[in-house]
């Protein structure tokens, strides 16, 4: 993935600062509790959501199954239809494909729609070491653009932003980028819509290379669609000569049929619409109309190692609603770029440390982000499990031992923890095997209960801070129960 995120602290010691940030956790309490509230009544308005759910979970499962047959028509589809279809198998094979794409038209910049599969493989920054510029014109984008900011929502990338902040980016930043802000520009939306829509419309009719993601690839036309609610992908799509689109290979769906599915659930699930406002589609080239080439870079990066992993690839049906960033407690105080990755909250917790390996500090951290609440699971329209995956990918880097850092080197080492969780296991296995000496443990402990510590020492203490310990019986429940029952401990 991206190099932008690479030496992020863990997300216990980011979440820390963030949480600190009043202005910041204030911005988010705003959005995420508008947009949750939103999206609540978008839902009910369809009786049958939870089949639209399960159907939409079946698909993926299926196509998820089949995916080299997929990908295999699909390449098909678009190579019959003018397109040329690259396949690269991580982000620096995408970002020279991309680069090369780009320099064989001579231009030096290209504008770009919304995509989080460009922001995972660090695509702006690999161009500009190529000297190329990149223009986010997504509004959002823009703003993390000019801000030299990192996105912290996979649907609204500068949720972290207020207005007043938007209002000085513009003002102080625009002008280094092309055509300055408005003088005297105000903070009032309609006003900040305007100055952005002024900016970026020289950008549209200047380019000559458009660069793009898409939401999903119809197997069996060839046809990627992307939705939006500005338009500004729309113009992206069809000015440009050139259109370049990044797309990870999970994408793929059979049929239009198939299609109609997600396109019912995606906009009530992000941005509680009844329908995106610009649904864009396009199948290879079409002559006199939009881009004479068309290039589709098919992108692993991990993704091929998520599917073979039988929990964690359910993680692999996810739309990008951003429905569980909204619902989730830990994301709302801690924001996104705790999560060290383009793709925070829930679903970042469970996608990053897949694609990327939980062997940095960032990665082996994410799967511990949640209270397991499952509120992610309730509103994610592919129903994803995510805190069944969290609790899998936990057992993963318990396994893995701990991370830790050698100067600027992150290595792994067998965790203190997971050696003292085994030895007490060891002393479990042994006293559970000789009833007698259990028998007079738990005595021993019943009698000299007054003498127990509140907490434990040594690695069990930061759990046993944040929890109460269970006190122990004056009386052991064997002698209890033989007492006041009669017979054997065993209850004969
Ligand atoms: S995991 Fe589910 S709820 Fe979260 S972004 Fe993906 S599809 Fe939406």
């Amino acid at each position: 993935m991206s190099g932008t995120f690479v030496g992020m602290p863990a997300f216990p010691k980011a979440a820390h600062e963030a949480v600190g940030n009043a202005t910041l956790r204030g911005n988010l309490r705003h959005a995420t509790h508008t947009i949750r509230a939103k999206r609540a009544r978008a839902v009910a308005e369809v009786p049958d959501w939870a089949e639209l759910r399960e159907a939409g979970k079946r698909i993926k499962d299926h196509t998820l199954r089949h995916l080299d047959r997929y990908l295999v028509q699909l390449e098909e589809s678009v190579t019959a239809a003018g397109g040329t279809v690259h396949w690269a198998a991580d982000a620096d094979e995408a970002n020279r494909i991309v680069a090369d794409l780009v320099k064989a038209t001579g231009e030096r910049e290209v504008v770009k729609v919304k995509s989080m599969a460009t922001q995972e493989i660090g695509l702006n920054e690999a161009l500009e070491a190529e000297g190329i510029r990149a223009y986010e014109t997504d509004l959002a984008e823009l703003i993390v653009q000019l801000g030299k900011d990192r996105p912290s929502h996979i649907l609204v990338p500068a949720i972290h932003r207020n207005r007043g902040e938007i209002r000085d980016i513009f003002a102080r930043k625009m002008g280094a980028w092309g055509r300055p802000a408005p003088e005297g520009l105000t903070d009032t939306p309609a006003e900040l819509a305007e100055a952005a829509r002024l900016h970026l419309r020289e950008k549209f009719l200047r380019a000559k290379v458009g660069i793009s993601g898409a939401n999903f690839m119809v197997a069996e036309t060839g046809t990627l669609v992307v939705v939006e609610s500005e338009g500004n992908g729309r113009m992206c799509l069809t000015l440009p000569e050139t259109l370049i689109s990044v797309v990870g290979i999970e994408k793929v769906v059979p049929t239009w049929r198939d299609l109609e599915v997600f396109l019912q659930t995606l906009p009530r699930s992000s941005t509680a619409e009844r329908m995106n406002p610009y649904t864009s589609t396009w199948t290879g080239t079409t002559s006199e109309d939009g881009p004479r080439e068309f290039h589709l870079v098919l992108l692993d990066n991990g993704r091929t190692d998520t599917l073979a992993d039988e929990v964690g690839r359910q993680a692999l049906r996810c739309i990008r609603c951003s429905a569980c960033l909204n619902v989730c407690p830990v994301y709302e105080r801690a924001g996104g770029h705790a999560y060290g990755s383009v793709y925070p909250g829930p679903i970042g917790a469970i996608l990053s440390p897949q694609l990327r390996g939980t062997q940095s500090e960032i990665d082996a951290s994410l799967p511990y982000a949640s209270s397991l609440c499952g509120a992610c699971y309730e509103v994610c329209p592919v129903a994803i499990d995510i805190p069944e995956v969290l609790v899998h990918l936990r057992e993963r880097v318990a396994q893995g031992g701990e991370v830790t850092r050698d100067g600027n080197k992150v290595v792994l080492k067998p965790a203190k923890g997971h050696a003292a969780e085994r030895a007490a296991m060891r002393a479990a296995r042994w006293a559970f095997a000789r009833p007698g000496a259990l028998r007079a443990g738990q005595r021993l402990a019943s009698r000299t209960r007054r003498l127990h510590p509140r907490s434990l020492p040594g690695p069990g203490r930061a759990w046993s801070e944040a929890r109460e310990m269970p006190p122990v019986p004056a009386e052991p429940f064997r002698d209890w129960w033989q007492r006041t029952r009669g017979g054997t401990e065993e209850g004969k």
